[in-house]
């Protein structure tokens, strides 16, 4: 098999959707059955987007095989069925690590190293690796172009279209189209500027997908046409959407499937795109609706916590209902004022996070969730806090706290776990508070097996799960007795039964912490049992409060 490349750049600005359009291009693509891998590249200097704070670069998403990516590749995985990895996403900090380990090795054998050819060969190999892995590859560029980090990625795949030839890649650029309110007019002049900057760097683009708020009219996609020379047919208005997941439907509308695989030469069903209509008709017209806090670090910003909240939007989906959420700072807001908001909300959700700030707002959430038998789920550290509230105030070990806040608290019971058995690198782990940050994170997929009775086992309907970690600190096993006895129940185990991966409350309705990140494998088309479940729980406590009053 050989794979067909397809590139997508942006101009004009960003933050114009190229993650979005790259992921809703992989659906059409796979709606004609045809097979699709993504991959992003981004310029920046970091190795990966690991230890890059989130409130900068939005969530890190982690994949199967634990590399930290960057959040398009969350995208590419909602709206395909490719399995994306360390291979999908290379910074130039990776490419360059990279180089630069090579000269250190001497492997240049003391020639001079330069951006052309030894950077760009670097990027070309990254991108070219992924031939044979499915029908159709889409490398997503990240920036805009004209930065100057991002020459060296367009240089590569300006190299690559010689390489591959034309009827094997293809150049997509996202652009904008401006509506200019005082003159009533969408103007064209930003896309060819954009597009003369690219061509300056030797890229003719193949197609245009113009990002604007209202339809392109035809005389338009001429004009842009004949400045940009890109025949017309292939100017593609990519107007703004209520709904991210209309995308593909609107492209498809747009003919932009078609122009491709003509493009590419590539013969193909017409595509079936029912799954994707019947799940915009539901999202339209939802039957119910739930009111979901969400109490963490972040929340000022949804980037940060992008997986989760499409998680809980797919989890109202399966449930025909919409979902509000009521983000709250967990630093700013306490005591009677959060038990005022919490009071309004039929389900309580503690995202992941590191460090200490905000811990006590969070707790006392998980109290008030406790107290009041709201539905509750809480995420990695989420799920930390809850081990921690129920040990403070159910077991009666006040100073119980995780050594990540507290070095010397007397009931560690969440703590680095000294050695552990590693069931993806089948080796024996190692940590401890001296080992170097970054490199001590239990990362990936992990299974774990769940007990048949529980609130887990109804939502999952199965025994053993896989889901994806990111994390340091541990649940303490010396523990288990002691909160066991007085109503926590340990309802997620690794296979050799070490490894807390599920908590619940026996005597509550619905409370579950997760040592994992459900989130991660949430898909609109198949949304996640657990979120499903936690709306399902959400919904059903809302309709007791309103029978009950
Ligand atoms: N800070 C916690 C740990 O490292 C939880 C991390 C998380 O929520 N992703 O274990």
């Amino acid at each position: 098999m050989k794979t067909k490349f397809i590139f997508i750049t942006g101009g004009v600005l960003s933050s114009l959707g190229k993650g979005l359009a790259a992921a809703s291009i992989g659906a059409l693509l796979e709606a004609r059955g045809l097979s699709v891998t993504l991959q992003k590249l981004d310029p920046y200097i970091n190795v990966d987007p690991g230890t890059m704070n989130p409130f900068q670069h939005g969530e890190v998403f982690v994949t199967d095989d634990g590399a930290e990516t960057d959040l398009d590749l969350g995208h590419y995985e909602r709206y395909t069925r490719a399995k994306l990895g360390q291979r999908h996403n290379y910074t130039s900090g990776r490419i360059y690590n990279s180089v630069i380990s090579k000269e250190r090795r001497g492997e240049y054998l003391g020639g001079t190293v330069q951006v052309i050819p030894h950077v760009t060969d670097e990027i070309k190999q990254a991108v070219t690796q992924l031939d044979g892995e499915a029908d159709i590859a889409i490398i997503e560029i990240g920036g805009t172009i004209g930065d100057i980090e991002g020459l060296p990625f367009i240089e590569a795949i300006r190299q690559l279209r010689g390489d591959l030839g034309k009827e094997n890649s293809l150049y997509i650029h996202v652009t904008y189209v401006p509506y200019i309110k005082t003159a009533g007019e969408l103007k064209t002049k930003p896309t060819q500027h954009s597009v003369k900057e690219l061509r300056s760097v030797g890229i003719h683009p193949d197609i245009l997908l113009c990002r604007t708020e209202m339809e392109l009219p035809q005389g338009l996609k001429s004009k842009i046409g004949l400045f940009c020379d890109v025949k017309e047919d292939r100017v593609i208005t990519a107007r703004d959407v209520d709904c991210i997941y209309e995308v593909p439907l609107r492209f498809h509308q747009e003919g932009l499937d078609e122009r491709i695989v003509e493009s590419l030469n590539i013969w193909t069903r017409a595509p079936i795109l029912t799954p994707w209509e019947d799940l915009v008709a539901r999202i339209g017209q939802p039957q119910h609706a739930v009111r979901i806090a969400m109490v963490g670090k972040y929340v000022n910003l949804r980037e940060s916590y992008k997986s989760l909240n499409e998680a809980l939007f797919h989890g109202g989906v399966a449930n025909s209902s919409r979902v509000e959420i009521d983000y709250i700072n967990s630093e700013e807001v306490r005591g009677d004022a959060l038990a005022e908001r919490l009071a309004q909300a039929d389900g309580i959700l503690v995202p992941g996070g590191f460090g200490s700030r905000g811990i006590p707002g969070k707790l006392e959430a998980i109290t008030y969730a406790r107290e009041n038998r709201i539905p509750f789920l809480g995420i990695c550290l989420g799920m930390q806090l809850a081990v921690i509230e129920f040990a403070r105030n159910v077991a009666g070990l006040p100073l119980a706290d995780s050594t990540e806040f507290s070095s010397n608290t007397p009931d560690p019971v969440i703590y680095l776990m000294k050695e552990w058995y590693d069931y993806r690198t089948d080796t024996v782990q190692v940590r401890d508070e001296t080992t170097q940050k970054g490199g001590t994170m239990r990362l990936g997929a992990y299974p774990c097996r769940i007990e048949e009775d529980s609130v887990a086992y109804r939502a999952y309907g199965a025994s053993e799960i896989f889901e994806r970690h990111r994390h340091r600190y541990e649940f303490n096993n010396s523990y288990r007795e002691p909160l066991g006895e007085v109503g926590l129940s340990f309802t997620g185990l690794s296979p050799d039964g070490e490894l807390v991966e599920i908590v619940e409350i026996k005597n509550h309705p619905w409370f579950l912490g997760c040592q994992f990140h459900p989130e991660f494998k949430s898909r609109p088309l198949e949304p996640h049992p657990l979120f499903r479940a936690f709306i399902q729980a959400a919904l059903n406590y809302r309709a007791s409060n309103n029978d009950g009053g």
